[in-house]
């Protein structure tokens, strides 16, 4: 059993979950499910990233202490996932004493190395972002770039992770790793900020209190990106002397968004290279889902709560959207109009309606028992064709190609139906071999989509008498043509997906 490790980036706790962070957080729980397909051990990773300015100065205005303010929404974001039906396998927070091993670990071994050094930083600095600006970064106005708002004139002393020693490592390193981040026009982009050339950044502040620590220096605590970025290690064990974190590291993707490409594909590996720790094998870099063109964010006040879209598609019917919808890597646009549209077309009209069409024509032309499908199918091409597509969709980490690979054989099992028109039929050995195939064909898909609609498949792999549960399933070794013998008594139910007026 090969072991799979993927992590979201840890969601900062000053605002509640929202559709980018589902976003992110769905495409990493289809990922997992998958990979559990597969047969491979699964850690599945996310968290909340809790320290900072801008949590301390949330807290302030809630009148409460800076823990007890994230105490307060951390849970939001974990029954979040609970109800998106998100099976990560550990849940990090920054405030955790793992977490305050690791990072301490870490920041020792980069100052051991020499890579930390004590230094005075004058410079433009947005509190929003958290992070300093040089003029041309700023918009003409001398704003943000970001929140188009003011910045502040900042100078301290703080300690300074030399960034700009590892240009050239990071590029040898890049070179001789390829298609390590995955969609290759985002790989780009980060070899072109390397290239671009690299500048030192703070990893300490003395000037805020909600923070970890240094270990050498504790009149400093340590700053955004050393804290959030090793999140990663501490839930493998790294810092705890008991735990060998090489059991789980390295990870095997970060899943993160375009704007912390920077952060993730070149400060986080120039970190781990002067700490002596291997590099991750791979980064899944997403676009923004944007709402009328712009991103989502508190402070631009366009908030999409995901959960409210639940009720309105159900958990499976949100899930298969924002998978389906976009081309991990690209920007999509979410529109209700857009969802709706989706639902109605790809589940309702077609999966939806291809298992209600077949427990109707089992129940009405043979019994309510499922006959055995053909070895000789003209279906069991384009069941083979779905796997392999299926297969290299997930394999490149692009959830769309994999559902539109996995929903032909939808519409190749609901054509190959309207072609030989069973329901016209007398029951009888054609009826059967028509039905048998049909429900092989089905069998097949449910395990496919499951990733995506785990609830649906689930509930499709019971009404057609299966043992066992979908999660139990094997690719490849369950998704070949065959596996299904007939015999068993298919269930129509309720509809699955019922139609949604637009
Ligand atoms: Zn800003």
């Amino acid at each position: 059993m090969s072991g799979f490790y993927v992590t979201t980036p840890i969601y900062y706790v000053n605002a509640e979950p929202h559709l980018g962070h589902a976003y992110t957080t769905i495409v990493g729980d289809a990922l997992s499910r998958w990979h559990r397909l597969l047969g491979d051990d699964v850690m599945y990773l996310t968290g909340t990233d809790e320290h900072g300015l801008k949590i301390r100065q949330a807290a302030d205005a809630a009148g409460q202490t800076p823990q007890a303010f994230c105490d307060t929404i951390a849970p939001k974001f974990a029954d979040a996932w609970t109800r998106l039906n998100i099976t990560n396998d550990d849940f990090i927070r920054t405030t955790e004493p793992r977490h305050y091993a690791a990072v301490e670990e870490l920041l020792q071994r980069c100052y051991d190395a020499g890579d930390i050094e004590l230094d005075t930083y004058s410079g433009k600095y947005c509190v929003a972002c958290e992070e300093y600006f040089t003029d041309e970064e700023l918009l003409e106005d001398g704003l943000c770039p970001i929140h188009k708002r003011p910045v502040d004139h900042f100078e301290e002393e703080n300690y300074f992770f030399r960034l700009s020693r590892f240009q050239d490592r990071l590029l040898k390193w890049y070179d001789e790793h390829p298609g390590v981040i995955k969609p290759e026009f985002r790989g780009n982009e980060a070899l072109g900020l390397i290239r671009g050339g690299l500048r030192d950044f703070s990893v300490s502040r003395t000037s805020l209190d909600w923070g970890i620590p240094l270990p050498w220096d504790e009149r400093h605590v340590a700053y955004v990106w050393f804290d959030a970025l090793t999140n990663y290690l501490s839930a493998t064990g790294f810092g705890d002397p008991s735990v060998d974190y090489t059991n789980r590291w390295p990870v095997d993707y970060h899943l993160i968004g375009k704007d912390i490409i920077r952060h993730h594909c070149v400060y986080w590996p120039a970190m781990l290279m002067s700490a002596g720790v291997d590099l991750p094998k791979g980064w899944a870099v997403g676009g923004w889902l944007l709402v009328d063109g712009e991103k989502m964010a508190k402070s631009t006040g366009n908030v999409v709560n995901p959960l409210d879209l639940i009720d309105v598609v159900g958990v499976d019917g949100f899930r298969y959207y924002v998978l389906a919808e976009t081309s991990y890597g690209s920007d999509g646009d979410f529109s209700f109009e857009g969802l709706v549209g989706r639902y109605n077309s790809d589940l309702a009209n077609n999966l939806g309606n291809l298992a209600a069409r077949v427990a109707t024509v089992v129940g009405k032309k043979c019994d309510g028992v499922g006959p055995a499908p053909r070895s000789d199918s003209p279906l069991a091409e384009a069941a083979a064709n779905a796997v392999a597509g299926a297969t290299s969709g997930w394999d490149a980490v692009a959830p769309s190609r994999a559902l539109d690979a996995t929903w032909g054989l939808i519409k190749a099992t609901n054509a190959y139906l309207e072609t030989n028109e069973p329901w016209k039929s007398e029951p009888g050995a054609e009826v059967n071999a028509v039905m048998g195939d049909a429900l092989e064909a089905l069998r097949i898909i449910t395990i496919l989509a499951s990733p995506a609609v785990p609830q649906t498949s689930e509930l499709i792999w019971q009404r057609l008498g299966l043992s066992g549960s979908v999660t139990d399933q094997r690719i490849p070794s369950d998704v070949e043509w065959g596996g299904y013998t007939g015999g068993a008594p298919v269930e129509k139910g309720t509809p699955l997906f019922p139609r949604i007026a637009s």
